[in-house]
């Protein structure tokens, strides 16, 4: 099998050509999300950005085992050793189960994800599902020395661990750099080193998740996860690990020792990472008020939002970017995405009316090799949806008349639309209820506007009848200073 495929290795800093190391099989691991709140932007470009690569790879005619785990424990508040576990404290909020917590967001990540056409991987597995297979590697890591238990604790010694194998390479940080920028150790740490992570944490009493281990009743550290399943249906050695920019360290750094300290080698060929999404130029955070969720945006609901936007517009909107270039969200920029979008699926539509002729004036071999480029490029979507947006005059062109194509060609060029744009960028046709639910939720922004303008003209009575009727349909408004959240119950 032969490609020209290229891809940026986040390990090395250098575009590499791809080559598997069993092929036609190609391994694929990606960090899925922890499950403890809505899936954001961040959560879809992470996603789509995968997606796009599984989808082309199988394109390319590889047989690929896609896993993308679930994260269900162990991840706790500020990535530390010491805070909460993110989905205990969700548990604790919201009087739940932690496994009802992890249920309910894994549930509407599915959702979320179906609806922006991400196909699901070959195989989810969740961290609590395989707390032996992560005891177990703790045990080699201890044997191999790089591991040291306290008070039913184990945590990974970062300093014993390099000086035999360099650790940062992936994040080209220095260690004496990073133990300058960690702060010393107060008395109360079990850590040798500020450096160090948890590998096994001993439960505190309330602490609900807890499993029976050597060292304590405990949960495995967050880090863990990722090495131990991927190594289980992946192999010690496998092509592609893909995440987010914010997951490259310490998550990913934190990977790679753990796999060399407890399986003798690094796993991973290609680690591809993905930019992060801007939120008006700023970044994405629920203390600044920019935090939006996908169903918000489905539905056009916070007030950042001029208007809803439809999944398969926020999926453009990704793709127009290369993945390692940075996405700035603004409702201008969707807005265009959702023009250019309409666009590209009208011509699409327009291809099927194309009469053919006896002779062709287009060169549809020259477009098809633009593309294939693009994507052979380190997957440049953004360079690819640019050459099919460009390939719109002649279909234009064609469909009045203005130039001619010939029967086989035309077939060409219908199946390199196809191809690319339902089978590897996943767009699809929005259907009839997706664009009703854009529909439903730019109505009610509509109506609550006039609401607000009759409450400015103190016509109150007008502004509650509004109110009451849109009760009465299921919708709750709550007033805010500057207009009105609302929601379908
Ligand atoms: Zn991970």
């Amino acid at each position: 099998m032969t490609n020209n495929l290229f891809v940026y290795n986040t390990l090395t800093r250098k575009k590499e050509r791809f080559e598997p190391i069993n092929p036609p099989f190609v391994g694929l691991y990606a960090c899925g999300p922890t499950v403890y709140g809505d899936a954001h932007l961040g959560h879809a470009r992470q996603a789509i950005t995968f997606d796009v690569l599984y989808r082309y790879l199988q394109h390319l005619d590889y047989k690929v085992r896609y896993v993308r785990n679930i994260t269900d424990v162990g991840h706790l508040v500020d990535d530390s050793d010491d805070g909460e576990d993110k989905i205990l404290k969700k548990a604790r909020l919201e009087s739940l189960e932690p496994m009802e917590v992890v249920q309910h967001y894994m549930n509407r990540y599915h959702q979320n994800m179906e609806s922006l056409n991400v196909l699901p991987p070959s195989i989810e597995p969740r961290a609590s599902g395989h707390i032996i297979e992560q005891q177990e590697l703790i045990r080699k890591i201890m044997e191999a020395g790089y591991a040291y238990e306290v008070n039913g604790s184990v945590y990974f010694d970062v300093i014993a661990y390099n000086n035999n194998h360099p650790y940062g390479q992936l994040s080209g940080r220095k260690i004496e750099d990073l133990l300058s920028n960690t702060r010393t150790l107060d008395g109360q740490s079990e850590k040798k080193n500020g450096l160090d992570f948890a590998l096994w944490k001993k439960a505190g009493p309330s602490h609900i998740m807890r499993w029976p281990s050597k060292w304590s009743e405990g949960y495995p550290g967050w880090h863990l996860e990722c090495s131990a399943m991927s190594t289980k249906y992946l192999g010690m050695q496998f092509d592609i690990h893909g995440g987010g920019m914010d997951l490259l360290f310490p998550h990913h750094e934190c990977e790679i020792a753990q796999n060399v300290a407890g399986y003798g080698q690094p796993s991973v060929r290609y680690w591809m990472h993905n930019n992060m999404i801007t939120i008006n130029g700023q970044k994405m955070g629920r203390s600044l008020g920019n935090f939006i969720t996908l169903d918000q945006l489905f539905e056009g609901n916070h007030k950042i939002l001029e208007q809803a936007y439809g999944p398969m517009v926020i999926r453009f909107f990704i793709l127009q970017a290369h993945y390692r270039s940075t996405l700035d969200f603004s409702n201008e920029a969707m807005q265009a995405s959702e023009k250019g979008l309409m666009r590209l699926m009208n011509s699409i539509a327009k291809l099927k009316s194309i009469q053919p002729s006896n002779s062709s004036s287009i060169d549809v071999d020259a477009l098809a090799e633009r593309c294939k480029k693009a994507m052979e490029d380190d997957m440049n979507t953004a360079k690819l949806v640019g050459h099919l947006l460009g390939g719109i005059t002649q279909i234009n062109n064609l469909a009045e008349g203005r130039e001619t194509i010939s029967e086989k060609e035309l077939e060409k060029l219908i199946n390199l639309y196809h191809s690319w744009v339902f089978s590897v960028l996943g767009l699809e046709l929005p259907s009839a209820s997706e664009k009703a639910n854009e529909i439903t939720g730019n109505l009610i922004e509509i109506i609550l506007q006039l609401r607000s303008d009759a409450k400015l003209s103190r016509n109150f009575k007008t502004a509650d009848r509004i109110r009451n009727e849109l009760t009465k349909l299921g919708i709750t408004v709550k007033d805010r200073k500057d207009g009105a959240d609302w929601e379908i119950n």
